[in-house]
């Protein structure tokens, strides 16, 4: 048996590196792939229903703007939860725009192929749960709560619909096999003190976001989730990229450390390879998970990792 701690494998908006992202067929290639979670971004709907989409807008996904021209703000941007549910399935789901309107990542899926819907977190809830009974598998939901003060702002609270629906879908304690995570500690502290609900919290973490300490954070969270530009010093040319300490204290006070996001196509700065990120974030650096857009990539290096491991063992004995 290896000695090594594995890290759980979270497909960021399912395998997004390769399908647009949350998608339902973007989440199944994930699961296929080996991941251990399956991420959805929540947000709300006029009509209440909760949908996974990234954003609180429908702009760079979708094709809301030839289909309701005369729907957005006078901002400019067409916000999901100006429309009911049944407008929002009419809206065709695409790979990730730029402000340019070109994709996001010109290495990735093409733009005006496919045909892909916006889902409800309930339809994706069932979705994982029929594969993992066709597959026998264990794979988890990993939910982010989205904008909750914003969604207040409109009218609606996010946080106790999200907590109602995962209540209704067996995802009560910390052994179910969920993460629910928020930026906002807050809304992370109502969940298990005014809903009572006690599945694993993660607090996500910005470098710039004002959080309590680590040691308040643990008494209502399982996990942090920082960026992974936190975790690391030396991002210059010609630097040695070496850890922060934040992973050590994180475990000091009993927190695991998810980070986010790795992806392929945009490495973090001054890792040459994703092999020499994985390297530096697992090996030295300890985290206990990460997300990224490429779950395959991921699982095949931790398990050559492991199979490493297992070769030195053999041969010591
Ligand atoms: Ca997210």
């Amino acid at each position: 048996m290896s000695k090594l701690p594995l890290p759980l494998v979270i497909a960021h908006r399912g395998a997004s590196g390769y399908l647009p992202e949350h998608t339902l067929v973007s989440k199944a290639l994930a699961y296929a792939m080996g991941a251990d979670y399956l991420e959805q971004d929540v947000i709300a709907t006029r009509d209440g229903a909760l949908v996974v989409m990234h954003d609180i807008t429908l702009d760079d996904v979708t094709d809301v703007a030839e289909q309701y021209p005369q729907r957005a703000r006078a901002d400019g941007h067409f916000y999901c939860i100006d429309f009911d549910l049944e407008e929002i399935r009419t809206l065709k789901v695409s790979e990730r725009r730029g402000a340019d309107g070109k994709r996001k990542y010109p290495e990735r899926f093409s733009l005006n192929a496919g045909r892909f819907e916006i889902v409800t977190l309930e339809e994706e809830i069932r979705f994982i749960q029929g594969l993992n009974m066709s597959t026998g598998g264990t794979v988890g939901i990993y939910p982010e709560i989205k904008d909750p003060q914003w969604h207040r702002s409109e009218g609606f609270d996010i946080t106790e619909n999200i907590v109602h629906l995962l209540q209704k879908y067996g995802y009560r304690s910390a052994n179910d096999p969920i993460y629910l995570q928020c930026f906002d500690h807050q809304e992370l502290i109502r969940v298990e003190k005014e809903f009572g609900l006690r599945v694993k919290l993660v607090q996500l973490m910005r470098a710039t976001a004002d959080l309590p300490p680590l040691e308040e954070i643990a008494r209502y969270a399982k996990g942090i989730g920082p960026s992974i530009d936190m975790l690391y010093e030396g991002k210059g040319a010609g630097q040695d990229p070496v850890p922060t300490a934040l992973v050590d204290d994180a475990h000091e006070v009993g927190l695991a450390v998810h980070d986010y996001t790795l992806r392929a196509d945009r490495l973090p700065d001054g890792l040459g390879s994703l092999a020499a990120a994985l390297e530096l974030l697992v090996a030295q650096g300890g985290i206990d998970g990460l997300f990224t857009d490429f779950p395959d990539m991921v699982v095949k290096w931790l398990q050559g990792r492991q199979e490493a491991e297992q070769a030195r063992d053999d041969s010591a004995g």
